[in-house]
């Protein structure tokens, strides 16, 4: 080994010149990594490295130099741009000129396996190791050492492969002054480059322009930035300059500044926070200023304000998505937060630590389009996202786009962010468009036309087609366990064409029961580190949206070889239990079989089996008669392991998932149904919570540090707190100490509460929504005691039984193959050093982890987008079509649906619609604090289904009305008498729901207030809510006392309706009976004065103008109504959210 010393002059910021020595041991055996490589042994095989290869078969290998790795970065991420050598020499650059997320973004090409791209050791190699000459540029010599790198790779790979040079300063003849003999090594620059291998890929070639327009742009801001600080100074826009780095540094270790990663709240967006340490809990950031310049997801450092300034998160429902933009700009801080006893720690960013900017799809502001000048604002689609300035030659093009820009910086005397444009994806509000642009926010790099795999992937992929469909071969058959001969069959939703799962039962004498859970034999077709294998890892996870899927692997397995189809031979997975006939296990076998499935079962079918049907539809009689026992007797089973387990503390949880039927033709959602909680599907989950729990212990055993389990660490006590509430306003206590007592008092306050489904099914969503989120570990990165699945109760769980759909599974059937395979003499298997190395499989778990959740949350998405769609396609009006969409009086078609309050907030409510699993807000409060409901709110409903409101009665505002709130139980509205109808308490109310449209958001929905539902109100169940009704009656009474009502007499019987209400709670309804006829006449009046006055209450209010609600109260008043207090939503019920919960799946 050789010594040499390398010296570097660098420039620092400042303008001076330092001297660095750098001691670099030179190697004769750094290794070209690449399959190319031409000694035997291939050199990375000599020298053991982890690292992807440069493949064999690619025209030519990729050399940025550093002009291009730094400012042009975004191209080589693309994933087109395969094969690329990054030499030492940049990486090296990168790091000492401090451009840490550059070098960020390379390392992550690098280690992504797909991209075949590679870091070159050049620097220590001692052929390629080139010293600076005496007045030589660093540039200069960069270059060089980039041509000794290209020639060396032409030597080692016997000049078999090109090497490209990309470069934006240096050209042909700069390689022909170093290296005379330079064939096979061209120097392009990008443009070139694109133009000569991807003359069709627009968006490359857009990119590259955009990418050129920002160095543009920055240059320019650098040239002039001193004299702009000069004139203007940071404070023009309300942001302050960071800190230095070592103050951040010693504030946070002094506990003088807080680091977190900075959220906005997507509720309302003038807020973020961060989660400051254990102490002082959750730090709030109120508005844009305070924000200074961090965006969601950024890490922060942040200075707390002083006490007097601090703030309580906001507790209202935000009116809409532009608001946050528009508070932004206003830059109203103090409005937004609320000062109450409720305030929390409040601060300001002062330093930022890594920026987590990622690709945002946006719009381009309304207008700009027509606005001279090539700088725009563009709207991200989230809008917890900053307005960005970009820069386009050529806006028209982008108007109504949704496209794709990066944030590049943001100084401190801008008001925006500058960003660039990267493409379009297609016009706003159109399906695929919309579509792509979740696939995009959620980092699901697919795409949608091809489903995107290599060709190279394609080829290692078995071959099924009509010609030679495939067959399993009889030597594999032999290795298998043959189970053809078992009655074996699946049972999912509808036209599944994934089937990971089939079952298997038969009774064996004695009592006992043979039990089968049989899965796709995904490792046998996808062998490890495969192309197709490392797709899969990178996809992580089928994505089902609500109208298509992205599979995570080519469909020829996933709907085919590997699919348990009916009436073929399939490989499987197989789990046999031996139970007895109390279903306890006596034996377990674990290992690969192979089956043919009898039938491919749906849910419904089985139900119908299960409930003693002896032919079901679909399926023929003698398929059926064959079946029934077996459906029967797995039914039976499966109660009896899953009593056990909920007996040790399995949680019965609650979610509202939704499907969407689409038409047959012309598109379009005809309806969307709640999913039907159907017995069967509790036992298929047993089956395979059961399966997943034994393989989980079995693996652990094999693989004590780096077993791939599933872990659902318990709740934060804290998050219980809504739960704990809900639960004692109808006076039951909930033990959450463990998943046991919580069970338990769950299940108590079920059986006390049997009429009232609601209220059960409320309790068990909050419970769902406390959870902690479920996520895959390695076993190794924690203690055994601490494995526990809290939801499920189980002190071992994984995943197991849908390697087609989850990559998670498919390690798990490697490691299970493993350790059966490590029990035999001699070691077959190949088995790689990541299924044992803890941390690399503590990577990949963590990866797994980001890619489920970004999968769970895309499909939430795209399930709300159909849901707005299905309320577009319900509540558009043909006459505004017919006028081509642009009359502006052609009102949306009324909507109407019964939901529950959901959610109490300061200025309304949110209402979840089971029928369609849509949750959306009901504002009481208008932006302008004028509280309003409708008059039909207030009249009984009648009963009539759907006709309980009448014409155009719920436009009719009651104007001048109180609210009160108790944030998450209670909400109540106090009426002038002179609109009131009747008491109302109920848990359901009526609404509209509506669409508000917007351009550079996605379309949100919201509801009126119609009225209150009172079918199903019965009588027991009012009896049974008297107590709290007249409880809650008497304190908003008291609180109201003589505040908005001033004449003597009607504080005295106010007073007196109290006294009574006290006295006797069971009074109250009676005494507001009487109440009615007067309240009647009112209504006969007021309903006169409108005819008179106009369509619309509501419409005659004088914009902005305040009306004296005791004016209007006075005015109007009937002589002979006495004063009356609605409660109209006395009683709160808080169910099903349509939120996801976190997740917890089985
Ligand atoms: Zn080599």
């Amino acid at each position: 080994m050789l010594r040499k010393e390398n010296v570097h002059f660098r420039k620092t910021n400042k303008n001076t010149v330092v001297k660095r020595v750098r001691e670099v041991y030179l190697r004769n055996d750094i290794p070209c990594l690449s399959t190319q490589c031409p000694k035997e042994p291939p050199c990375h095989e000599v020298v053991k490295v982890e690292s992807s290869l440069l493949s064999a078969e690619p025209a030519y290998y990729l050399v940025p130099d550093y002009s291009v790795a730094l400012r042009y970065v975004e191209l080589l991420e693309q994933e087109e741009l395969t094969n690329i050598i990054f030499t030492e020499t940049i990486l090296q650059r990168l790091q000492s000129e401090d451009k840490s997320r550059t070098y960020k973004s390379l390392r992550q090409v690098v280690k992504d396996p797909r991209r075949r791209s590679v870091v070159f050791s050049n620097e220590h190699c001692k052929e390629t190791n080139v010293l600076r000459e005496p007045d030589e540029s660093i540039e200069h010599r960069d270059w060089r050492a980039l041509v000794q790198t290209a020639a060396w790779y032409r030597r080692h790979l016997h000049g078999n492969t090109d090497i490209i040079l990309l470069s934006e300063e240096f050209k042909q003849e700069d390689v022909l002054r170093i290296d005379d003999n330079n064939a096979g090594i061209a120097v392009m620059n990008l443009r070139e480059y694109l133009t000569k291998f991807w003359p069709k890929t627009a968006v490359l070639h857009e990119l590259l322009t955009s990418l050129k327009e920002a160095i543009l742009e920055e240059d320019l801001e650098n040239k002039s930035q001193g004299s702009i600080i000069a004139k203007k100074g940071p404070s023009g826009t309300g942001y302050q300059e960071y800190k230095p780095l070592s103050e951040l540094e010693a504030g946070v270790k002094s506990e003088r500044f807080f680091q977190g990663v900075m959220r906005v709240r997507a509720n309302h967006r003038d807020q973020a926070f961060i989660r400051g340490d254990s102490n002082i809990g959750e730090i709030v950031i109120v508005g844009s200023d305070h924000r200074n310049r961090a965006v969601h997801g950024d890490v922060v450092v942040v200075e707390l304000l002083t006490k007097s300034s601090w703030v309580a998160p906001s507790t209202h429902i935000s009116y809409n998505p532009e608001e946050v933009h528009a508070a932004a700009e206003d830059d109203e801080q103090s409005s937004s937060g609320v000062r109450t006893s409720e305030v929390k720690p409040t601060g300001r960013v002062v330093g930022i630590m890594s920026r987590n900017w990622q690709p945002y799809v946006a719009t381009l502001q309304e207008g700009s389009e027509k606005e001279a000048g090539s700088f725009h604002l563009v709207l991200p689609l989230n809008p917890i996202i900053p307005k960005i300035r970009i820069r386009h030659h050529d806006a028209k093009v982008l108007a109504n786009q949704r496209i794709v820009v990066r944030i590049d910086s943001w100084p401190v005397n801008s008001q925006y962010p500058n960003g660039h444009y990267v493409r379009s994806i297609g016009p706003a509000h159109d399906l695929d468009t919309e579509i792509s642009a979740i696939l995009i926010e959620h980092g699901i790099s697919v795409s949608q036309t091809t489903q995107g795999f290599s060709e190279g992937s394609l080829k290692e992929m078995p071959i099924n087609t009509p010609e030679r469909p495939w067959v399993a071969e009889p030597t594999e058959l032999a290795k298998r366990r043959d189970l053809r001969n078992h009655i074996v069959f699946s049972i999912d939703p509808p036209n599944c064409q994934d089937i990971d799962d089939a079952i298997s039962i038969k009774e064996i004498g004695n009592g006992q029961i043979e039990f089968g859970v049989h899965i796709a034999d995904v490792s046998y077709f996808v062998k490890e580190n495969s192309l197709t294998d490392l797709e899969a890892r990178a996809r992580g996870t089928t994505v089902y949206l609500s109208d298509r899927r992205f599979d995570m692997l080519p469909k020829v397995l996933s709907e085919q070889l590997c699919s348990l189809r009916h009436h073929v031979d399939r490989y499987a997975m197989s789990v046999m239990w031996t139970l007895d006939s109390e279903a306890n296990v006596l034996t377990a076998w674990y290992g690969r079989s192979v089956i043919r499935s009898a039938c491919e079962m749906e849910y419904e079918q089985a139900q119908g089996l299960l409930n003693g049907k002896d032919v079901v539809p679909g399926l023929d009689a003698t398929l059926c008669k064959q079946l029934k026992p077996s459906v029967v007797l797995l039914a039976k089973t499966m109660r009896k392991v899953r009593a056990r387990r909920m007996a040790k503390g399995g949680l019965e949880l609650e979610s509202s998932e939704v499907k969407f039927k689409f038409k047959e033709e012309g598109g379009g959602i005809s309806d969307i149904l709640p999913k039907q909680p159907l017995e069967v599907h509790q036992i298929i989950e047993e089956a395979m919570v059961m399966a997943n729990g034994y393989v989980a212990q079995r693996i652990y055993q094999g693989f004590r540090e780096s077993a791939m389990l599933r872990h659902h660490p318990p709740p934060i006590e804290s998050h219980f707190k809504m739960l704990l509430r809900a639960a004692e306003s109808r006076g039951f206590s909930i033990d959450t100490s463990s998943n046991l007592a919580l069970a338990n008092s769950l299940r108590e306050c079920a059986s006390k509460s049997e009429n009232d489904i609601e209220f059960v099914k409320l309790l068990k969503t909050m419970a769902t929504m406390a959870m902690s989120e479920a996520s895959y570990i390695s076993s190794g990165s924690m203690g055994v005691d601490k494995y526990a699945h809290y939801g499920l109760a189980l002190d071992f769980y994984t995943h197991f039984t849908s390697p087609i759909r989850r990559y998670a599974d498919l390690v798990v059937h490697r490691q299970l193959m493993s350790c059966l395979l490590g029990a035999t003499p001699q070691k077959t298997d190949n088995s790689s050093d990541f299924l044992k190395n803890g941390l690399k499989m503590e990577q990949v778990a963590g990866h797994l982890n980001y890619k489920n959740r970004e999968s769970k949350l895309a499909q939430k998405d795209s399930t709300e987008l159909f849901q707005t769609l299905y309320v577009l396609q319900k509540t558009r009006n043909p006459a505004a079509i017919e006028n081509g969409g642009n009359d502006p009086d052609a009102e949306d078609l009324p909507f109407t649906e019964t939901g529950i309050v959901s959610e109490i907030r300061e200025n309304g409510f949110f209402v979840f619609v089971p029928r369609f699993g849509i949750k959306g807000p009901v504002y009481l409060k208008e932006k302008s604090g004028e509280i309003s409901i409708p008059l039909s709110a207030l009249k009984q409903s009648g009963g009539s289904e759907g006709g309980g409101v009448a014409g155009n009665d719920h436009l009719v505002m009651i104007s001048g009305c109180e609210m009160d709130t108790d944030l998450m139980t209670q909400i109540s509205v106090k009426v002038p008498p002179h609109a009131l109808g009747s008491h109302a308490s109920s848990p359901n109310v009526k609404v509209a729901l509506r669409l508000k449209k917007s351009l550079a958001h996605r379309h949100t929905i919201y509801m009126t207030l119609i009225g209150l539902d009172h079918q199903g109100t019965t009588a027991s169940a009012d009896s049974k809510l008297g107590l709290g009704v007249s409880a809650a009656r008497g304190r908003h009474m008291k609180g109201h006392s003589g505040r908005l009502f001033t004449k003597a007499g009607e504080q005295l019987k106010q007073d007196e309706l109290k006294r009574i209400a006290q006295q006797d709670p069971s009074l109250a309804p009676i005494l507001q009976r009487d109440l009615i006829q007067g309240i009647q006449e009112g209504q006969h009046k007021q309903q006169e004065q409108q005819k008179k006055g106009g369509k619309n209450v509501r419409k005659q209010q004088p914009k902005g103008g305040y009306v004296d609600p005791e004016e209007a109260y006075y005015q109007s008043r009937p002589e002979s109504s006495l004063y009356n207090l609605i409660e109209s939503f006395d009683r709160f019920r808080i169910v099903e959210s349509n939120e996801s919960p976190a997740s917890f799946s089985s």
